[in-house]
């Protein structure tokens, strides 16, 4: 009997390629290995992911040959990918390759020559008896008393690299290969030096104390159990983290810590290295040949721990004993291109998997968590207080229908936020200003009573289309023309104004000649140097006023500022997805925790025509649990999550009868899998309408179990559509319906 290869190739397509093995290669052909494949006229690398006695193909080609020193996958990493692939039903070369960096796929991972004496060389006394260039080499090393890489010995001592080719002749000293000098010195054990490491001046507060010792004892017992860390911020999360991975540690094992990509900053990474020593990082910020140094360290068990973004759940760490995501609300977790997965998901599966714990950590937890953690799932671990003892920032409510005319900024800077803001800069203390205006908020909106035009289906706000010159709900395509009054209150002239962050930063500048004020958003920030230089200026208290986007609400830790000003709070509220509300509450609490993190008390100010809307008396009182009651009724109702599964398919196409008829046909075939129990909506336009000069239709399939829903995508996966240039993408999960 042959045996036969399942390879996976970094190509968009779900099944693996099959190969025959030739019998010389038998014995080194095993899953997670990389192999060179045929492919067509050339020859590909990709890795062997299940060995078969048989494939559907009647004629197969030989596999090549194993790749030599091949960056092999761990049986149970390649468990995770393969669970990762069938989940969201896409091809497992894709999801390797967003787990693998491109430079050890290729097998490119980047090393330096480095020098060391001979050990014999060592124990003797300098002899003073070679020429001048190679007493410098040897001179220069017993100084630095460690290996020291080539070109940097060559630049101290000034010389060519002849010298020290002599002294490795004659075995003075020994030429090696080795990561470069940013990663740790070798000391030939391919150990990282020790670093010299910070013990707390604090002991863990009682709340701390308590989930420490929830973790420990999974750790001890060695079981699977996902905790959902519900801390306030500021009240000491990171501490948890620090100190079950340590014991995780001590344990023998290794740790995988996530953050959101904007969070990894050299001051997160710092925090983690001073008290638990050397770290793998992980982010695509990082060029591809330092992410592959990185993986290697922890795929030869050279570092433990890998403290990364979203595609880190998938880090190579042996013999893993605990998982982290902190911010695990976080958006950016989920992947928006494909494989369209999400990380905390991954990471909870990772865990389970292995039978480890896995700590959900966040101030404002998902839906889907606090579902979670209210049937038991996941276990709750509350820390309600700020470590430094100081409460949280005031807030107070400005419902700018009262103050309907014009007093700043196109009607955003209401008469009570001026004093504020002037009292403010009266006492020194800096200003934050936050308005999260993007695009397209263009949602009928009567601006005398607040109310907005709702699908009656779907209970998300329609949208006004001015070509059309009616109103329609994106997710089932219900439409009506635009009424002339507010069906509410009967005023006249529905709309919505929509003023930017620059006309804001310009109405300030008229409004306090002489304060310095700054802007933080896409059109300021070019790079990400220029966005540090801006955040820097206000840390140093240079500037006074900073007005910005999303961009200034998360994770910046600014002791000044002592009032935060929210101008339109409801405008992630009128966005036509139904976790409008629960977005909201969450950005609106990340926000006001920007107030009143140094020596001083915080006020935060939220504009809104809506003070009544659950989203915001849930952020006033920084009260989450509020919003899962509220929420909860209506995504029962609706079958949305966290109480029914939803998954989205997107036809696009440059012109709009083709995606939309590309999107019929899948829409009938899906129909026709006779599944009931998922339900098929649409086709409507996207959101977003058109992107990149192409139209966008979109299908959303909603269904109370996972495993019909999945059926049914598949349906539409392997349906032809009825256009060969609609591009179909699938997602499962989404948390992107625009
Ligand atoms: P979070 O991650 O929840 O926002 P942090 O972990 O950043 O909070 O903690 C905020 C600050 O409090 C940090 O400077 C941390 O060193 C400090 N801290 C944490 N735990 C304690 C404690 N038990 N006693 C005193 N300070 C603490
Ligand atoms: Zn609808």
């Amino acid at each position: 009997m042959t045996s036969i290869a399942r390879v996976a190739l970094p190509i968009p397509r779900r099944e693996p390629f099959d190969y025959r093995i030739p019998s010389a290669l038998v014995d080194q052909v095993r899953p997670g290995v990389q192999v060179r494949v045929p492919f067509g006229p050339s020859k590909r690398i990709g890795w062997v992911v299940e060995i078969t006695d048989h494939s559907p193909h009647p004629r197969l080609r030989d596999l090549d040959s194993v790749v030599a020193d091949s960056a092999a996958i761990e049986p149970d990493l390649l468990e995770l990918l393969k669970w990762t692939a069938d989940y969201y039903l896409c091809g497992i070369g894709e999801v390797i390759e967003c787990a693998v960096p491109k430079s050890v796929r290729n097998r490119k991972a980047r090393t330096v020559r480095w020098v060391r004496l001979t050990s014999e060389e060592v124990a003797k006394e300098p002899s003073g008896a070679t020429s001048e260039p190679r007493q410098k080499v040897l001179d220069h090393l017993r100084q630095q008393d460690h290996p020291v890489p080539l070109r940097r010995l060559l630049e101290s001592c000034d010389i060519s690299d002849s010298p020290v080719k002599t002294l490795a002749r004659r075995g003075v000293i020994e030429i090696f290969d080795a990561l470069p000098p940013e990663f740790g010195i070798p000391d030939g054990s391919g150990k990282p030096l020790e670093s010299s490491l910070i013990t707390p001046s604090f002991e863990p507060n009682p709340q701390q104390d308590e989930a420490i010792a929830a973790i420990s004892a999974t750790l001890e017992k060695q079981e699977y159990r996902t905790f959902l860390l519900h801390g306030v911020t500021g009240s000491g999360k990171t501490e948890v983290y620090i100190r079950t991975v340590q014991q995780a540690l001590d344990q023998g094992r290794g740790a995988l810590v996530l953050l959101p990509e904007i969070a990894l900053t050299p001051q997160a990474v710092e925090r983690f290295t001073e008290r638990l020593g050397p770290v793998a990082v992980l982010h695509s910020m990082l060029p591809d040949s330092q992410r592959a140094v990185h993986y290697e360290r922890l795929r030869r068990g050279e570092v433990r721990i890998a403290l990364g973004a979203r595609s880190a759940v998938f880090a190579p760490v042996p013999d893993l004993g605990i998982i982290v995501v902190d911010e695990s609300h976080e958006s950016t977790y989920k992947q928006e291109n494909s494989p369209r997965y999400h990380a905390r998901d991954v990471a909870v599966m990772r865990a389970h998997q292995l039978g480890v714990p896995c700590i959900l950590g966040s101030a404002t937890p998902s839906m889907e968590s606090l579902e979670n953690a209210r049937t038991g799932r996941y276990q709750k671990l509350l820390l309600s207080n700020r470590t430094n003892g100081r409460p949280l920032a005031t807030i107070e409510v400005v419902d700018r229908r009262v103050e309907m005319k014009s007093v700043g900024g196109g009607g955003l800077l209401s008469q009570r936020l001026i004093e504020r803001i002037r009292t403010t800069l009266d006492r020194d203390e800096q200003v934050l200003l936050f308005l999260n205006r993007r695009g397209f908020a263009r949602n009928l909106h009567c601006p005398s009573c607040g109310h907005d035009l709702r699908c009656h289906q779907c209970d998300i706000p329609l949208t006004y289309h001015k070509s059309k010159a009616r109103s329609q709900c994106n997710y089932c395509g219900e439409h009506k023309p635009i009424p002339d009054r507010c069906p509410e209150c009967q005023f006249h002239g529905m709309h919505q104004r929509s003023p930017g962050t620059e006309r804001i930063e310009d109405s300030l500048m008229k409004l306090f000649p002489g304060v310095e004020i700054d802007r933080l958003d896409r059109d300021t920030v070019t790079s990400a140097k220029r966005m540090a230089s801006i955040l820097q200026r206000f840390k140093d208290g240079q500037t006074q006023i900073l007005v910005g986007t999303q961009m200034v609400a998360k994770g910046h830790d600014i002791p000044g500022v002592t009032l935060v000003g929210v101008l339109d709070a409801d405008i992630a509220l009128g966005l036509p997805d139904f976790r409008s509300a629960e977005r909201t509450a969450q950005l609106l609490c990340q926000v006001a925790g920007r107030a009143g993190r140094g020596d001083r008390p915080g006020r935060v100010i939220l504009q809104t025509r809506q003070p009544e809307h659950y989203a915001l008396s849930c952020a006033t009182r920084q009260d989450l649990g509020q919003l899962l009651e509220e929420e909860n009724s209506i995504r029962k109702l609706l079958k949305y999550p966290p109480h029914g599964h939803l998954a989205r398919i997107l036809c696009e196409d440059e012109e709009e009868q083709k995606a939309y008829e590309s999107a019929k046909v899948l829409v009938e075939a899906m129909k026709e899998c006779g599944l009931d129990s998922v339900q098929v909506l649409g086709p409507a336009p996207a959101p977003i309408e058109r992107l990149r000069g192409r139209f966008r239709q979109h299908v959303l399939l909603k269904s109370l179990h996972r495993g019909p829903l999945r059926e049914v995508a598949s349906t539409a996966l392997n349906t032809k559509p009825r256009w060969a240039s609609t591009r179909i993408t699938l997602d499962i999960d989404p948390q992107n319906l625009l």
